[in-house]
């Protein structure tokens, strides 16, 4: 049995590292506009300089292929500090707000404010896009903070670790490493925000840690991603988007990863079709040795997967791939037709390279199905129908939805990312982001005219008629 392993930072470590912490964001340091953009083109420069020591620490942890490195983490981190330097000054100053004629003369504003020393924990598919982007929104808003990266990306932990205090302030921002017990060191301290990426389970305990001390969180979580396919579309486009969101994110490690297809059942054959020959095309003959697909992340998530294909309740239900390499940790592209609704399959999150797809009589059936379970962190519709369109907006609860594509809202940084009920609470990018890590605080400046008698005693009727 492999030896437990040793808490290196423990609740005293975690105690003294929050002390210095809030000493720094009491002496104001981290507020000044110019201290935020100095860390914010910092993070610019730890990008450029440090793009190949990431990609590697990716190969290591994933095998994720290099342009989607460079894409989806790299590439999103630069477009998120181009805007959030861009905009800093906008959003930093307050923003008027009318007052009610009841208390004329006065004027009102929201004043965004810090709220002080913040934990942000990361998950291990993203592990550097996870850990930075949040960073990027608690520098913009000008406070302290401490980054917790995944364990189960070892190597892109050990590099933030490491480059992270070569290139921003270590008086206020630091990375800590660890598992669980580091983590719940980190959880006893009373933090002014809890920004969280990972799974419900997890979440429910950062968010009872974080009651304890009132401390308000935000907890990105996952779900499972519906896509409705319905019929009179371009087929091989929905096919080309559905294998993009899926395999082409982390090999269906993704939280907007598309989980499960629904379509009508005289419309799957034909998507099933336009499904394989877009995979072969892409992921040729041996899809277990394409470079362009990411492992499995470790064999805890290997065995998780197998389980849920060695389900006796699926047996049959495998309608293409299904090949797994348990050393390499590779399994191929991986679909699946009319699994029953309670294997596990339909019962968990798949995050990985397996892809059901359920038929219903009518389309219009889908939406009652993804309204029995959970609430999803993204949902996705491909449809040339404006009546469906609009249905699907109105009726659908997710964290985000796409018509006609998979995955891209996660780019879009005017829009707000973030969960729904059991996918989460809070959201951010964009101006959310410096939002998530903002106080609004509201003001109202007065004078000393307009002195309304009303307020004062004695409360007389005639006061009322004034
Ligand atoms: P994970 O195992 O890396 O855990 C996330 C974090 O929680 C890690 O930093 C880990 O150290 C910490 N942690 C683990 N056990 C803990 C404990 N007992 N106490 C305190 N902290 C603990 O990641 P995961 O949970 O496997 O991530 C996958 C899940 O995350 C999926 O559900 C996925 O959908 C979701 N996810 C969501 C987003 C999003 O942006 N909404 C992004 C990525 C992943």
């Amino acid at each position: 049995m492999a030896a437990e392993k040793k808490v290196v930072f423990d609740s005293e470590a975690a105690g003294s590292m929050m002390n210095d912490l809030r000493g720094t964001f009491a002496s104001g340091r981290t507020r000044s506009y110019e201290w935020r953009v100095s860390q914010l083109k910092s993070m610019e420069k730890m990008l450029n300089d440090c793009e190949k020591d990431i990609v590697d620490a990716l190969t290591q942890d994933l095998s994720k292929p290099e342009l989607e490195s460079t894409l989806y983490e790299i590439g999103m981190l630069k477009n998120s500090l181009r805007v959030t330097i861009k905009e800093l000054k906008r959003w930093m100053k307050p923003e008027k707000a009318k007052t009610p004629v009841t208390i004329f003369p006065s004027s009102g504003e929201i004043v965004s404010e810090p709220f002080g020393v913040v934990l942000i924990i990361s998950a291990w598919n993203y592990p550097i896009l996870l850990s930075l982007d949040p960073l990027i929104g608690a520098i913009a808003a000008g406070n302290s903070m401490v980054l917790k990266p995944s364990e189960i990306a070892p190597a892109s932990s050990s590099l933030l670790a490491k480059i992270v205090p070569q290139y921003l302030d270590a008086s206020s921002i630091r990375v800590v490493e660890g598992a669980v017990g580091e983590t719940s060191a980190l959880l006893e301290q009373k933090w002014d925000k809890i920004f969280y990426t990972g799974s419900g389970r997890i979440g429910r305990i950062v968010m009872a840690a974080a009651a304890k001390h009132l401390t308000p969180v935000v907890l990105e979580l996952g779900g499972k991603c519906p896509v409705v396919v319905d019929s009179g579309i371009d087929v091989q486009v929905t096919a080309r988007r559905i294998i993009s969101g899926k395999w082409g994110c982390n090999n269906g490690q993704a939280c907007i990863s598309p989980d499960y297809i629904l379509t009508t059942k005289e419309f799957a054959p034909n998507l099933l079709d336009n499904l394989k020959e877009e995979i072969e095309r892409f992921y040729g003959k041996k899809p277990l040795e394409s470079k362009d697909l990411s492992r499995i992340v470790n064999s805890n998530h290997f065995d998780r997967m197998a389980k849920l294909l060695d389900d006796v309740k699926v047996s049959g239900k495998i309608v293409y791939g299904g090949e797994r390499d348990k050393e390499k940790l590779r399994i191929a592209p991986t679909i699946l037709l009319d699994v029953p609704e309670d294997s596990l399959i339909m019962n968990e999150e798949i995050f990985g390279p397996l892809l059901p797809i359920i038929t219903v009589n009518k389309i219009e059936d889908s939406f009652d199905v993804i309204n029995l379970g959970t609430k999803p962190l993204a949902a996705y519709l491909f449809t040339q129908n404006k009546k469906l369109k609009e249905e699907f907006v109105m009726s659908v609860s997710a964290g985000g939805l796409v018509v006609n594509d998979t995955t891209i809202h996660l780019a879009v940084h005017t829009l707000p990312f973030g969960g729904v009920g059991e996918s989460g609470t809070g959201s951010y990018h964009g101006k959310f982001s410096f939002d998530a890590f903002s106080h609004k605080k509201a003001v109202v400046y007065r004078g000393f005219v307009g002195d309304a008698p009303i307020r004062y005693p004695p409360y007389t009727r005639g006061k009322l008629a004034l």
